[in-house]
């Protein structure tokens, strides 16, 4: 059975006050939720923070992290090791976002490593890929994700399979307000099942979480999620409103 993850990607918003004051109001609105698994990805300034408070409401919410640099430690200035993450209690780690791909220019080898980082420091990823509009309309979307599931996955042991979420996240549905369509959501994470299982076996593809990201509001989650193969969503704007989150988290749960 896989258990829907809701993540909420709060990308560069929130300094570590206001990240704390966020996660006081979310806290009572999702506690009691069942069936789910909720978690937060706010800025590395305010993991710290977020993670203390956490720990002393002894919140269900899980803590993520949004990037990752894939070296234990050494000379690589402004970058975060995978084991000062995971000694702040994180447990997902965002890998592969499109706006680091795009912006930062990440190539698909840098995020096969960081994949492999994050796990060998005993954390999961939450591998994003997708497709720009672009690739969608010339008919390349399916070909461009199965790209980079082979780039960033293809080379991991079954166990360590096991262990990653992976996001389909349309490059064009991201922070646009256009959502793909439930139907355009199953189509896509059902092939990332489909090459799972030819990869890893129909034990490892029946078990991992798929999600989906883009625009996902609370008056869209519940449609999306009712597909058979979206296990959850990867939310940005979205989630940095308590109140929102917590009814897509509902919606879900
Ligand atoms: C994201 O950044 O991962 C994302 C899905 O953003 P939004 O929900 O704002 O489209």
């Amino acid at each position: 059975m896989r258990i829907p993850l809701i993540a909420g990607n709060w990308k560069m918003y929130k300094n570590h006050l206001e990240a704390v004051e966020l996660v006081s109001e979310l806290h009572p609105l999702v506690s009691g939720l069942a069936g789910i698994e909720i978690a937060v990805c706010p800025p590395f300034t305010a993991l710290a923070d977020v993670s203390r408070l956490l720990g002393d409401l002894r919140s269900p919410v899980k803590l993520g992290a949004q990037d990752v640099y894939p070296a234990a430690e050494g000379a690589f200035t402004g970058e975060i090791s995978p084991g000062m993450l995971k000694a702040l209690g994180v447990e997902y780690v965002i890998v592969g976002h499109s706006e680091r791909r795009e912006i930062l220019k990440e190539s698909d080898s840098f995020v096969a490593e960081k994949v492999k980082a994050v796990l060998d420091a005993g954390m999961k990823p939450i591998l994003c890929v997708g497709e720009t509009d672009t690739e969608r309309e010339a008919g390349k979307a399916l070909s461009k994700v199965e790209g980079q599931l082979e780039a960033a996955l293809a080379s991991l042991s079954r166990e360590e399979m096991g262990l990653t979420v992976i996001a389909y996240e349309p490059i064009w549905a991201i922070g646009t307000g256009k959502t793909a369509t439930p139907e355009d959501a199953q189509e896509m994470n059902g092939f990332i099942r489909g090459w799972l299982e030819g990869r890893f076996g129909a034990e490892v593809a029946g078990s991992t979480r798929i999600l989906y990201g883009g625009s996902v509001k609370p008056d869209n989650a519940a449609e999306l999620m009712a597909m058979p193969d979206v296990d959850g969503a990867l939310v940005g704007g979205a989630s940095l409103q308590a109140k929102d989150f917590a009814a897509i988290a509902r919606s879900v749960s």
